[in-house]
C-alpha cells in the first residue's frame, strides 16, 4: 500500500458538516483505507494580494490514507467530493464549500497539466503543515525536508479548534 497525504479546506456553508461528509466518503472509498485524520484549524482566507480578513474563514486539516490507487485516480476521487459538495470553480483562491488537494504520495515527483506533486505550494503553507504535523510529525517533503522544519518557517496563521 501506498500513503497519500490530502488536505482539507473549507470557508463556505456548514463547514464541520462539509469536512465530517468529505472525511466519511473518503473512508468508504474502494481501494482507500483512512489512516489518520488531523485536528482542525480555523485559518484566514488568503487571497492573490494576501489575507484577506473580510472573506470568511477557514476550517483546514489533513487526512492520511494508504492506496493503491494511482495519484491522477485519487485526484479524480477528490474532485468527485468536491462536487458532490457543490463545489464551483471561480476566481482563484475563490471561497468554496470544499476543497481537496493531493499534498504527497509516497515521495513522488511527477508534474502535469492536471497534477503537481508534491503540492507546490504545501511547502509554505502552516495551514497545511501544522496538521499533517500533529499526525506525522517525522514526515518529510520531497525536495524541501522535514515538515517540523517547514512548519517552524511558514508564517501563516493557524488556531486550533
Ligand atoms: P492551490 O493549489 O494553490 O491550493 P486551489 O486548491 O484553490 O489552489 P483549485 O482551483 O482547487 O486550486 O485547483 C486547480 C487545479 O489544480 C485542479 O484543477 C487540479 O487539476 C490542479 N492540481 C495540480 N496539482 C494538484 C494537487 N497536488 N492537488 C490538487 N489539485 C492539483
Ligand atoms: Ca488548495
Ligand atoms: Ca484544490
Amino acid at each position: 500500500m501506498t500513503r497519500a497525504v490530502i488536505a482539507f479546506g473549507a470557508n463556505l456553508g456548514d463547514r464541520e458538516a462539509t469536512i465530517a461528509g468529505a472525511v466519511r466518503e473518503l473512508a468508504a472509498t474502494d481501494e482507500l483505507e483512512l489512516v489518520a485524520v488531523s485536528p482542525v484549524y480555523e485559518t484566514p482566507a488568503i487571497k492573490d494580494a494576501g489575507v484577506d480578513r473580510d472573506a470568511p474563514g477557514y476550517l483546514n486539516g489533513v487526512v492520511i490514507v494508504d492506496t493503491q490507487l494511482d495519484p491522477h485516480v485519487l485526484l479524480d476521487v477528490l474532485q468527485r467530493i468536491e462536487l458532490e459538495h457543490g463545489r464551483v470553480r471561480e476566481e482563484h483562491w475563490g471561497d468554496r464549500t470544499l476543497d481537496l488537494d493531493l499534498i504527497d504520495v509516497a515521495g513522488v515527483e511527477l508534474a502535469d497539466e492536471r497534477l503537481v506533486l508534491p503540492h507546490p505550494r504545501a511547502w509554505q503553507r502552516a495551514f497545511v503543515l501544522q496538521p499533517w504535523l500533529d499526525i506525522e510529525p517525522d514526515a518529510a517533503l520531497t525536495g524541501r525536508g522535514p515538515i517540523a522544519v517547514l512548519r517552524s518557517a511558514a508564517t501563516d496563521e493557524v488556531v486550533r479548534r
